[in-house]
């Protein structure tokens, strides 16, 4: 998402970008997205904010004013996205092109197999968490797991109310959120040793009956599934205090991954994009400038964020928790 909106970004200017994408063009992305607010500006400045929200759920459903979010299918968003974009799929990059210490193109491999060398004035890794083009480059960052994983679900039925949430007494949350093709819930719990098989040994029946038990609007949605569209994941932060080098910049996940807790990754990553877009339109043939100038814009704007940290939302109640707030139960 945050390579896209960069690049509608510069065509908005005049400027012809080139998206580099190795999922093939059929590959689609199921569930939603709940886009935060960060997301309106750089949305509506190319265009899509209204159109996107049309097609979701605004959280909470206000009757005037503005959503804090809004409950949208992540495949519509990179649909409208990517209209008009030029987006090369099936093309992975593998290397980097240097001239001294710049950057100045990079390699890819092509779903045939073929290797070819692309040139650039400016590389951008919009390449999300576990980055190709960070470790191509040489940035040095800190790169690590959570200590709470997500135990998530997908159900075709839309919930009768838009979002839910419960807070653990450590401030860990059971959320839900509702879109026009249905929901998605997820427990935070801690990282398990055991990963997956752990998490999911009490089974599927009794996990529902806690999650509704806890997030109430979770109940129908969770009627119409069983253990298929039940999953564990464990998410990786990132963190990079160097956010370019001559001939490239990371924006989005590549350069700040927070966990899902948060719910404003896509947010953050999109004003990373936007800002961008306007510093390389400033600078007319000097990426180093461009990058300059985009670095003293958006280093404010992002530093309360990463001086919180995903675990800011947390409000933390104290105390033990009920029974039904434990997962995976005691065995
Ligand atoms: C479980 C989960 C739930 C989340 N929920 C929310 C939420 O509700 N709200 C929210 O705001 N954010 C959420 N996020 C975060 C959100 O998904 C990201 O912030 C958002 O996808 C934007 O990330 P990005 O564009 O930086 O990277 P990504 O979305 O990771 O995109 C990176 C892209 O680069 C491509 N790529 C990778 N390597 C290469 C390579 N070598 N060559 C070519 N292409 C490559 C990938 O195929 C991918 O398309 C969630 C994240 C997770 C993991």
């Amino acid at each position: 998402m945050a390579g896209l909106v960069l690049a509608r970004g510069l065509m908005l200017r005049g400027l012809r970008p080139v998206v580099l994408e190795r999922a093939p063009a059929d590959a689609t992305i199921p569930g939603p997205i709940m886009l935060p607010f960060q997301a309106y500006d750089p949305l509506a400045e190319i265009g899509l904010l209204d159109a996107i929200r049309a097609r979701g759920l605004d959280i909470p459903p206000f009757q005037r004013g503005t959503p804090v979010a809004v409950g949208v299918g992540r495949q519509i968003v990179l649909d409208a996205l990517r209209e008009g974009v030029d987006v090369r799929h099936g093309a992975e990059v593998v290397d980097l092109a240097r001239d001294g210490d710049r950057v100045v193109g990079c390699v890819i491999r092509t779903a045939g197999g073929d290797a070819q060398t692309l040139p650039s004035d400016l590389m951008v890794g919009a390449d999300g968490a576990r980055s190709t083009v960070r470790g191509l480059a040489g940035f040095d960052a800190d790169v690590f797991a959570f200590d709470t994983a997500q135990l998530s679900w997908r159900s075709p039925v839309v919930p009768r109310e838009p979002f839910g949430i419960h807070f653990l007494p450590d401030g860990r949350q059971v959320t839900v959120v509702g879109w026009p093709g249905g929901a998605a819930g997820g427990w935070q719990i801690p990282r398990l040793e055991g990963g997956a098989h752990e998490a999911t040994a009490a089974g599927f029946d009794e996990f529902r009956r806690r999650f509704a038990s806890l997030v109430p609007i979770a109940a129908e949605p969770l009627a119409a599934i069983g253990p298929a569209d039940w999953f564990y994941r464990e998410a990786l932060g990132v963190r990079c205090d160097r956010w370019w080098r001559p001939g490239v910049a990371l924006i989005g996940e590549a350069l700040h991954a927070m966990n899902p807790e948060a719910g404003i990754g896509s947010g953050l990553g999109m004003g990373d994009a936007q800002a961008l877009a306007v510093a390389v339109a400033r600078n007319p043939g000097d990426a180093d400038a461009a990058c300059r100038d985009w670095e003293h814009w958006r280093r404010p704007a992002l530093a309360p964020y990463l001086a919180i940290g995903s675990e800011g939302v947390r409000v933390v109640r104290g105390g033990e928790p009920r029974p039904e707030e434990i997962w995976p139960p005691a065995p």
